[in-house]
């Protein structure tokens, strides 16, 4: 299905952005490699759209081909999970916890489609779709060829991938999970909030059931769960990611926050960095939740989430995503990167 100058505010979770010049909807993987190759033969650009959850589309909207991925599919084989990348990715995961199957009941209500899931390595209470990816189906359009990855050749890290890395050269088609039976129980609560909700100890497993449902119960608890009844969900989830500082960079912002008698929390990362936490930082730079008295702001809910409360323009939000980086920056001397993909603008 083609449309003309098509609103893309409705198709994105934070209903903002404008129009698309020409909006594809694929339900087919031949439908999508052929919109695909009809967009690049006439030089068009392509922006490539799941759910919507992770992208702040500016208000001139896109001036090309916005091709909209509505392809089905959830086959399982044993405990091996093929998923079309249009599939809800919330619904997969439902499904797979209905057939007693772990590795990715943590990852429950996470808005968006499967497909963009191994774009920024999606993750969520310890868990992330790396340790659970065996095998991305993907159109090439560099090579023109549909191509399988390994896990090891989508190179995952934390909220990041080669597709991340390099946007404009694949469409991921159909994505692979080696699930496990674990007798209907989760795999390790790695999370201390989770641990804590579920009465557990961190490093135990828990009923299925009981790790899908805690989760959905934190996630409404913060806003994190899409409610169109509520402004506190109209957001891309966490705005910016938790900054991963080298040594260097981790010595000098703890000599910083020592001397303000503050600890921020601090996880080990590879390669000797360390990872703390964005909420904190914006929080202790004096946003707190709620920030913001105009059309956009931040979630009354959760610190990391801007929302759009009704009438926001891409600009109002990102005005306020600059102030809250730039406040962070001039407090704590850490550069805040976004999360979400931005279409026409930048932060
Ligand atoms: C309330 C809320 C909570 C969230 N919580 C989390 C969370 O806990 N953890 C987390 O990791 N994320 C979270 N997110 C972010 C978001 O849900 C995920 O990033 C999700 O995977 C995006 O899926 P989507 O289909 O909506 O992608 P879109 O927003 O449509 O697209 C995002 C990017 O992926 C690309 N893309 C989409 N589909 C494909 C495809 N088939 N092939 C190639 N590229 C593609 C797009 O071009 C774009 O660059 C949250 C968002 C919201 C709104």
């Amino acid at each position: 299905m083609v449309e003309l100058d098509a609103p893309l505010a409705p198709l994105t979770t934070l209903r903002l952005g404008g129009p698309a010049r020409r909006l594809v909807t694929a339900t087919t993987d031949d439908e999508v490699v052929a919109a695909v190759r009809e967009a690049d033969a006439a030089g068009e650009p392509l922006l490539v759209l799941g759910g919507g959850s992770n992208l702040v589309i500016g208000d001139a909207g896109f001036p090309g081909t916005v091709l909209r991925i509505a392809t089905e599919g959830f086959a399982l084989d044993g405990t091996v999970l093929e998923l079309a990348a249009g599939e809800v990715w919330a619904d997969a995961v439902t499904r797979t916890v209905e057939h007693g199957l772990a590795g990715i009941e943590f990852l429950a209500g996470i808005p968006g489609s499967a497909g963009a899931t191994p774009v920024q390595n999606v993750g969520a209470y310890g868990q992330d779709v790396a340790q659970s990816i065996t095998e991305v189906v993907a159109y090439d359009r560099r090579d023109d060829r549909v191509v399988t990855l390994s896990n090891a050749e989508c190179a995952f890290s934390y909220r990041h991938s080669r597709f991340k890395a390099d946007p404009d050269r694949y469409v991921v088609l159909r994505v692979r999970f080696a699930l496990e039976d674990n007798a209907g129980l989760s795999t390790p609560v790695r999370y201390a909030e989770t641990a804590r909700h579920l009465g557990v100890e961190q490093g135990e497993p828990v009923k299925l059931a009981d790790a899908h449902g805690a989760v959905l119960r934190l996630r409404s608890g913060k806003g994190m769960v899409l409610d169109p009844a509520d402004h506190d969900t109209w957001s891309a989830g966490s705005f910016f990611t938790n900054p991963v500082l080298s040594a260097e960079q981790y010595a000098a912002f703890l000599a910083l926050t020592a001397g303000r008698e503050l600890t921020a929390p601090a996880y080990p990362a590879p390669d000797g960095c360390t990872k703390t936490s964005a909420a904190w930082l914006i929080d202790r730079a004096g946003f707190g939740k709620g920030y913001g008295s105009g059309p956009a702001t931040l979630s009354t809910k959760h610190t990391l989430a801007l929302t759009n409360r009704g009438a926001a323009t891409a600009e109002d939000l990102l005005a306020l995503a600059r102030e809250i980086r730039d406040g962070v920056r001039a407090a704590f001397g850490v550069e805040l990167v976004n999360e979400p993909v931005m279409v026409g603008v930048t932060l």
